[in-house]
């Protein structure tokens, strides 16, 4: 990833120093062979002051790898879209390490930030956020504008099974189509992963499906994904489950990937 590789080469020698001495916790002999894609040690954030202060994150120790189609399970306020607002650079921690590679996301400036979720992350919400006066290749295709290594929208939209949906408006589209083209538009800078908060959190069962399917075959092609989830059925779709509950994690379960019905029958 070119551009994250050189806003970060100033502090590469540092980090690289500190990244060999650091202790390899993981849980599994395989993934202690490979560096993680992000590694996060003790990381805290509380929001609020005094009475107030409320612990979303109370120290959570995690390595994510290059590839993996994970999802962060919990319950509403366990402080997974803190997580994974974190993992994203939308909000940094109080306290705690967080790296992705070589860049120190609790250290980075403003700026570093911004050119990091530019380059380096998609992001999928739970109500699409679409902009409801743009067809879905417009919607998609305004990325493109401000993204450093964008693909042709129509691509991405391709990548979706939407090539056939490029000038519907979003009235014009199913939830799931809708959802679709929020992932297209994840997509469409070339991110190295993708982070997707509740992504199916509006849909029904078939249409979760799909979307999971989607992501399965996104992994596929080498991408990394995490969904943060409150919906056990969700977790089951992807070959690791990370537990969450009060800011901490609690468990961790890795699993074959449950096969869907009519697999071979399907697009995605
Ligand atoms: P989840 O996504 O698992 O539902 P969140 O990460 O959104 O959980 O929230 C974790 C805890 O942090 C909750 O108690 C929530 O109320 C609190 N919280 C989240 N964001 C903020 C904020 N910006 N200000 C104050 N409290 C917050
Ligand atoms: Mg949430």
């Amino acid at each position: 990833m070119p551009s994250t590789a050189g806003l970060l080469a100033a502090r590469t020698p540092v980090i690289k120093r500190r990244l060999a001495m650091a202790p390899l916790t993981s849980q599994t002999p395989a993934a202690t062979a490979r560096p993680p894609v992000f590694y996060v040690r003790s990381l805290t954030k509380v929001y609020g002051m005094g009475a107030a202060e409320v612990h979303a994150l109370a120290g959570v120790d995690l390595d994510l790898y290059a590839g993996e189609l994970a999802v962060l399970l919990g319950p509403s306020g366990s402080g997974k879209t803190t997580l994974l607002n974190n993992l994203g650079g939308l909000d940094v921690p109080t306290a705690g390490e967080l790296r992705y590679h070589d860049f120190d996301l609790t250290g980075a400036q403003e700026a570093e930030l911004t050119r990091y979720r530019r380059d380096a992350v998609g992001f999928v919400f739970q109500f699409y956020n679409l902009i409801p006066s743009l067809t879905a290749l417009e919607n998609v295709a305004l990325i493109t504008e401000i993204a450093r290594d964008p693909m042709p929208p129509e691509e991405a939209l391709q990548m979706v099974n939407l090539g056939a949906r490029l000038d519907h408006f979003p009235a014009q589209l199913s939830g799931g189509e809708q959802q679709r083209v929020a992932i297209a538009r994840s997509l469409v800078n070339n991110p190295s992963f993708i982070l997707a908060d509740e992504p199916t959190g509006n849909l029904d069962t078939r249409t979760s499906e799909e979307i999971m399917r989607l992501f399965r075959s996104l992994q596929d092609r080498g991408i990394t994904i995490v969904v943060v989830t409150h919906e056990r059925d969700i977790a089951e779709w992807c070959g690791r489950t990370i537990m969450l509950r009060d800011g901490k994690l609690v468990g961790e379960d890795r699993h074959p990937q449950k096969v869907f019905a009519h697999e071979s029958s399907n697009r995605a």
